[in-house]
């Protein structure tokens, strides 16, 4: 067995701006690589879908109270500085759900996780597509 990292378990006050908060949160304790989980609900939230010919984001708007069902990202070193990248699911009144990756979101309640692994990562512009991405992983063995 293992023990390795660090968890850090903590509800983002209401009214807060979601991304923002965890990336300063995560510059503040030198979070170099990390997961990053949580529930609650949001005031409201602008979700992403990118579009891969015009290699830029279309905007969602969610411009109503829904529930955070589930956030989900990780954290890594972009340009050296710790960056955030996270996704949304979240759900509306009637049960449907929108999703994406999230750009912004205003709190009512979040309770989140990040956990912090050992080492870093670095983000690297992928050539065609201009997106900040992971290295890629070692051939498939065959
Ligand atoms: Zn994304």
């Amino acid at each position: 067995m293992f023990r390795v990292g660090t968890v850090y378990v903590f509800r983002v006050p209401e009214d807060e701006e979601l991304v923002s908060y965890l990336t300063s949160f995560a510059r503040e304790r030198g979070v170099r690589a990390g997961l990053v989980t949580g529930i609650g609900a949001l005031k409201s939230c602008v979700l992403g879908f990118y579009d891969r010919e015009r290699q830029e984001y279309e905007r969602i708007g969610v411009d109503e109270e829904v529930e955070l069902v589930s956030l989900t990202g990780n954290v890594s070193l972009r340009e050296g500085e710790p960056f955030v990248h996270v996704h949304a699911v979240v759900g509306r009144r009637d049960g449907s759900t929108v999703s994406g990756h999230l750009f912004e979101a205003r709190v009512f309640v979040a309770e989140v996780a990040v956990l912090e692994l050992p080492g870093e990562v670095e983000l690297r512009r992928e050539r065609y597509g201009g997106l900040w991405l992971w290295e890629p992983g070692p051939p498939a063995h065959r």
